[in-house]
């Protein structure tokens, strides 16, 4: 969280409607940016305020125009040359003059690693705070302040944070957290294209080229089947398991933090608080315990199936499948299943 002085010169009335930082890659849009355009018409609609999506970028005119049917009330399209490609300085530029000439009250950037980046400069300039890594947010019906709730004390606490004397209140939520907005064959709102002044020396680093991770990349907030091993699985090779029955079922590898410490896989695979948070259709938990920090990134999934021989583990309280028993007898049974089409007793 970034700490903002307080601003004695604010006009806290002067600040209204709600705006999204919707974030592009080479001309696509993030798809975090529907989730908080989906939670941002909520607080809208709470707070009797209007919806806008602020979109730095350049020839992304096509891909802006899909946003109008999102329910938005308009698009702030930060239109330049220099956005074409991310850089810290020409967004944190571009995004604070545009939050500082339309005074909107509320600001939520998605927790990418471009919104992690970018988020606290704003507020920073701007000289307002920043509540990092929501997971719920909410409007006060008292006084109509932005509540703002995340994790704290690894995990053990839920700490709702406000933003009282500052504007505007800013939030960063991290992606697969939100529900994402509908789509409607309707256009709503309209684009409002916004020159940013930007000269090339306001962006002190060149961007020589841009090169793609040779690793295949894990899309664990994509996938719609997740199976995740944890610590259970007890080795690299044991994980070898797991990704037979991803594979299997067409999903992608999860896990828990300790199989990541443990070095059995990569960092990218990891679910939870600090780790990816994910709401697929299937979750398959083998091996995890279900810690809170673990579930607090995968409870909203559709089904969660938990394999585990402890008939103890906290994981059987969320799951909606529990299987109690040792997963390298279970999950060659449940692949022999697959393969077969046939029932299998365990
Ligand atoms: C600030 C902070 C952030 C954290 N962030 C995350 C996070 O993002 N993600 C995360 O996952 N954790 C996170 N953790 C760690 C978390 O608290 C737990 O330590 C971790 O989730 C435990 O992983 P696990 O369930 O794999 O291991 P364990 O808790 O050790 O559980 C292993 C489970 O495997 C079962 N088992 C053992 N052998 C078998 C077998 N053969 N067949 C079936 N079951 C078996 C056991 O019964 C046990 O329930 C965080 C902790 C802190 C303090």
């Amino acid at each position: 969280m970034a700490r903002a002085k307080v601003n004695q010169d604010i006009n806290l009335d002067e600040y209204q409607d709600i705006w999204v930082i919707g974030e592009q890659r080479e001309g696509k849009l993030h798809p975090v940016t529907l989730e908080l355009i989906g939670e941002g018409r909520k607080l809208a609609d709470e707070a009797g305020k209007k919806l806008y999506v602020a979109v730095p970028g350049y020839d992304i005119d096509e891909e802006i125009a899909k946003l109008l049917h999102y329910h938005v009330d308009g698009i702030f399209y930060l239109k330049h040359p220099l956005l074409k490609h991310f850089s810290t300085e020409g967004y944190a530029k571009a995004i604070s003059d545009a939050i500082l000439q339309q005074k909107p009250e509320i600001v939520l950037v998605g927790a990418t690693s471009i919104g992690r980046d970018v988020g606290p400069r704003i507020a920073a300039r701007i000289g307002t705070g920043l509540t990092a890594d929501c997971t719920r947010l909410e409007i006060d019906k008292e006084d109509g302040k932005l509540l703002m709730t995340r994790p704290a004390f690894g995990g053990n606490l839920m700490a709702t944070i406000i933003c009282p004397r500052n504007r505007p209140q800013m939030s960063t939520v991290r992606p697969g957290v939100m529900e994402k907005a509908k789509s409607s064959p309707e256009a709503y709102g309209k684009i409002l294209e916004l020159t940013p002044e930007l000269e090339a020396s306001d962006i002190r680093v060149e961007l020589l080229e841009i090169m793609k991770e040779k690793k295949k990349a894990v899309n664990l907030t994509e996938a719609e089947i997740i199976v995740s091993g944890g610590r259970g699985v007890k080795s690299p090779e044991g994980f070898g398991l797991i990704r037979a029955l991803a594979e299997k079922l067409g999903g992608e590898v999860g896990s828990s933090r300790a199989a990541v410490d443990a070095g059995w896989i990569d960092a990218s695979h990891q679910v939870g608080q600090t780790g990816t948070t994910v709401r697929p259709g299937l979750y398959i938990a083998c091996g995890i315990s279900g810690a809170i920090q673990h579930l607090a990134g995968m409870e909203e999934s559709k089904y969660i199936v938990a394999i585990n021989k402890d008939a103890a583990a906290p994981i059987f309280k969320v799951c909606d499948f529990g299987i109690v028993g040792d997963l390298n007898e279970v999950i060659p049974a449940m692949i022999e299943a697959i393969d077969t089409k046939e029932e299998v007793v365990i």
